[in-house]
This record gives structure tokens, C-alpha cells and sequence, in this order.
């Protein structure tokens, strides 16, 4: 049976939708300087355990202090936000998201008819209603990484939630990706047809260099990698995926981003590529469907993240007596293995989802879910959402964790929202 979970999300973004709040376009919403929230359970992200009747303190945009209910002076001139039946958590990061994307049914064109079809503006238009679908599922913080042939559109998306026009999560932006010749979609249209791409193609070092620097120029906080593209069972029933960039092109882009600062995130799912990703210093591997244990222990020594997005290889699945069948499945057992294989040599893992690739509609959190019935503890779990997606982001105490010092810009009651995801609850719980 399905049970409503209500949470409080510590909102980290510097924007969120409440009527009650009177805000500018310059300065954001006006606040009470003094907010007080009264925790019935709080998970505060980085403890191991969860703590009853605490009382959080906020001073404008910033928690200040964490109290016992029993000893907490409460000054009368505070908002008082009474939680005191519930569960308090940090506000959620999906580090692997993509808000140009609606989870495309085939039966209604696929991928294809959002670069061929759709103008820019309907496809931004969606956009906002992802971003806030992100909100309603407690998720405060998205990594969004890339957005599948709408240029820079994220970054104004961005740019439309920081200034307080629409609401939604603190992004971080990859915008257009970049990826090779050969590898990436739209495919299969006659070759004498020029079409658009999913994501910026580059062959060669010089070309690789310049994308990313286009890319950082117009505002990329992260730089989205293809390292692998297609998949298929190979003729001794091995998962095969085709590798891309090669180790200099990578490493060209690598050296760009970091000296602005940034990072890289590689998509790879495995093999060739896979070991390109990781000798070119890919500082976190989204999917990585299979993991050798050496790549595995050259992840831990490179300090490399994994960003496995475990659920959404459950979905779809092609008829199992089809090539296509045939390689959905053993994705899901070779991902299996990887993520247990990581997980168990102590592998930085942050929370991800990929959701755009299925619809915005479905629970984002059904990820926690196969983390745990993967070998995580729901802790670990939680952990991998907040304080670990917030240290792969780079702002650790400031967001993914409840504590003295971490950012608390807007709150009201009416952040109190309904999480579905009782089967992850329960494992919680039990
Ligand atoms: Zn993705």
C-alpha cells in the first residue's frame, strides 16, 4: 500500500514559489530575518543516524543553529514553521537530469521530433514545467546535463529561476555536450540530409578545445562528455558500446574546463571508452554500466565520481527475443554488478536519475529505492542525494546538509510537500 510521506525540504535554491511571500525581481522574496522550524525527526544528511525533536534555526538565508526541542529558546519575534510530526530532510540534488527532455514516447515521434519540430520556445516552455516538477518532488539542486540540441536554453532557464521569474531548483548547467562524428543522435536520416545534433560534434584535440571553451563562454558550469555511444551484445553475449572522443580529445577538454575552474562529467558506459574516460580525467562517469575492478580501483585513486542513474535502465525494455531486448537486459545485469562492485570498494557514488529520458510525471525518487535493494543503506542512500551530490557540486555545508552554516534562503509551510516513495520509506523505516 502506498503511504503519502510528508517532508520539509530545506529549499538550497535562491528562488521558490510561495503567494505569502512579497519579492522584487532585484532582491528576491522578503523574508522574516528569524525563522525557527520545529523537527519532529530530522536526517540532516551527514549523520548516520536521525535525531528526534530538533529545533533549526535561520537567520536570513543561513541555518544558524540546531538545538534539542527540550533546551531551544524560541524568541517571539520568530516565524515559527511547526514540523513537529515529521520528517525534515536537506533538500534533495539529482546530479544527472535533463529538463529539455519529456521522456519521449516513441509512438509520438521519439527524440527526433524535439530538434525537428519543436520550436525553441515550446521546448523551453516544457523546460520550466520540468524544473518545477523537480521542486514538487523535493528536489532542490539539479546538475542538468545537457540539453539534447536546445543550445544555451538551459542556461536561461537558469538565468529565469536565479532573477525569480519561474520557479524551480539551483541548477547547474552543461548546456550543448559534446560529443564526436558518429556519435550522437539524429541518426539514420539520408546522408545527403543535414540534421541537427544532440550535442556539439568535434574530431580532434583543436576542435574538442574550442567546444568547450564555446561552451564555458556562454556559461557552462559543468561540461557534459560522450565517451561510449551505442550498445549491443557482442558475439559472446559481452555488452559492447562503442567509444568516441578518443584520450586526447578528452584530455583537451579536461584541461580547458579545469583551468576555468569546472568539471567534467563523462557519459561511458563501459570498455574502450571507458578507459579513455578515466585516462583522460573525467572527474565523475555517468551510467557506467560496466566497471571492471580495475577501472574501478583507477576511480578511487583519481578520486572519480560515479553518477550511476541505476532505474532508468528498468524501463522499456525492447521484447526479449529482439537484438534490442536482448542488450536492454543485460545492461540492467551488467549495471548491477558495476554499481554493487563500486559501491563495495568505496567508490564516491552521488545521486542521478537521467529523468527527461523518462517522463517528468514519474517519481524522480524511485532511484533511492534501487540504490538500497543494490546494497546501499537508505542512509547511504540519502547521503548519495545531499551532502555526497552537494560535495560532487562542490559546495559542501552549503547545500545537501542541515547544519549551522548551510544555505536556508526561502522557507514556508508551504515546502512542507508529499513525497511518494513508500517502498524507499519503508526501507527506512524498517
Ligand atoms: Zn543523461
Amino acid at each position: 500500500m502506498k503511504r503519502w510521506i510528508v517532508l520539509l525540504c530545506i529549499f538550497s535554491s535562491p528562488f521558490f514559489f510561495h503567494p505569502c511571500l512579497s519579492w522584487t525581481q532585484t532582491s528576491g522574496p522578503v523574508l522574516n530575518p528569524l525563522t525557527i522550524v520545529k523537527a519532529g525527526t530530522l536526517i540532516d544528511g551527514v549523520s548516520s543516524t536521525a535525531r528526534r525533536d530538533q529545533v533549526i534555526t535561520i537567520r536570513r538565508n543561513v541555518i544558524s543553529q540546531i538545538a534539542n526541542a527540550s533546551s531551544a529558546k524560541i524568541p517571539a519575534d520568530a516565524t515559527v514553521i511547526d514540523l513537529s510530526k515529521y520528517t525534515v530532510l536537506p533538500g534533495l540534488i539529482d546530479a544527472h537530469t535533463h529538463i529539455f527532455l519529456q521522456g519521449e514516447d516513441p509512438a509520438e515521434g521519439g527524440y527526433d521530433v524535439q530538434l525537428l519540430k519543436y520550436p525553441l520556445a515550446f521546448r523551453a516552455a516544457r523546460a520550466t514545467v520540468s524544473a518545477r516538477r523537480a521542486l514538487e518532488q523535493g528536489f532542490t539542486t539539479i546538475r542538468d546535463m545537457e540539453t539534447e540540441g536546445a543550445g544555451y536554453g538551459d542556461v536561461g532557464i537558469k538565468m529565469a529561476i536565479e532573477r525569480g521569474y519561474i520557479p524551480g531548483p539551483r541548477m547547474f548547467a552543461a548546456t550543448r555536450a559534446i560529443s564526436t562524428t558518429g556519435g550522437y543522435p539524429l541518426e539514420g536520416y539520408a546522408p545527403e540530409i543535414e540534421v541537427p545534433k544532440g550535442a556539439q560534434l568535434i574530431d580532434g584535440p583543436i576542435e574538442a578545445r574550442k567546444a568547450a571553451r564555446e561552451q564555458l563562454d556562454h556559461g557552462a558550469d559543468w561540461i557534459k562528455v560522450y565517451m561510449t555511444h551505442r550498445s549491443w551484445v557482442g558475439k559472446n553475449g559481452e555488452l559492447v558500446s562503442q567509444p568516441t572522443l578518443t584520450v586526447e580529445e578528452l584530455r583537451a577538454i579536461v584541461d580547458e574546463a579545469h583551468g576555468w575552474g569546472k568539471k567534467v562529467a563523462c557519459h561511458s558506459y563501459g570498455g574502450i571508452g571507458m578507459q579513455r574516460a578515466l585516462d583522460g580525467g573525467c572527474d565523475s562517469i555517468e551510467h557506467g554500466l560496466m566497471l571492471s575492478d580495475a577501472q574501478v580501483a583507477q576511480m578511487i585513486k583519481q578520486g572519480t565520481w560515479l553518477c550511476p542513474t541505476l532505474n532508468i535502465y528498468y524501463m522499456d525494455w525492447a521484447p526479449a527475443d529482439t537484438p534490442e531486448g536482448q542488450r536492454d537486459r543485460k545492461r540492467v545485469s551488467e549495471h548491477e554488478a558495476s554499481f554493487r562492485r563500486a559501491l563495495a570498494a568505496g567508490v564516491k557514488i552521488a545521486f542521478g536519475t537521467d529523468v527527461g529520458g523518462f517522463s517528468w510525471t514519474d517519481p524522480i525518487a524511485a532511484e533511492f529505492t534501487r540504490m538500497v535493494e543494490l546494497g546501499m543503506t537508505p542512509m547511504q542512500a540519502i547521503q548519495a542525494a545531499t551532502s555526497r551530490a552537494a560535495e560532487l557540486l562542490e559546495r559542501t555545508g552549503q547545500l545537501g546538509v542541515i547544519a549551522p552554516g548551510a544555505f536556508m534562503p526561502m522557507l514556508s509551510r508551504s515546502m512542507a510537500i508529499r513525497w511518494r516513495a513508500s517502498k524507499f520509506w519503508r526501507m527506512l523505516a524498517s
